[in-house]
C-alpha cells in the first residue's frame, strides 16, 4: 500500500535548465561610469537659478535663460 506515496512525486525532469552558467552573470556592464572629465575639456557651469548649463572656461556675464549673474553659477563639473 506505498502507491499513494509514488503519485505525489511529479516529473521533475521534463522542463530543462534555461538558465545561463554563473559566469555569464558578471558580464553586468557598469553603466555611466564613464562620464567623467577628459572627453570634456572644459568645466561646465550651472546656474543656481534655472539650472541653465554651459561648458566654457568661465560662468556667462549673465544667464540666458533667466538673466541671473554670473556669481548665481556654480561650478558643476
Ligand atoms: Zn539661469
Amino acid at each position: 500500500m506505498s502507491q499513494a506515496v509514488v503519485n505525489g512525486r511529479k516529473a521533475v525532469g521534463s522542463i530543462p535548465e534555461r538558465r545561463p552558467p554563473p559566469d555569464e552573470r558578471k558580464k553586468t556592464k557598469p553603466s555611466l561610469v564613464t562620464a567623467g572629465p577628459g572627453n570634456l575639456p572644459l568645466p561646465v557651469w550651472r546656474c543656481k537659478v534655472c539650472g541653465y548649463l554651459c561648458a566654457r572656461d568661465g560662468p556667462p556675464e549673465v544667464c540666458p535663460i533667466c538673466k541671473a549673474k554670473k556669481d548665481r553659477f556654480e561650478r558643476f563639473m
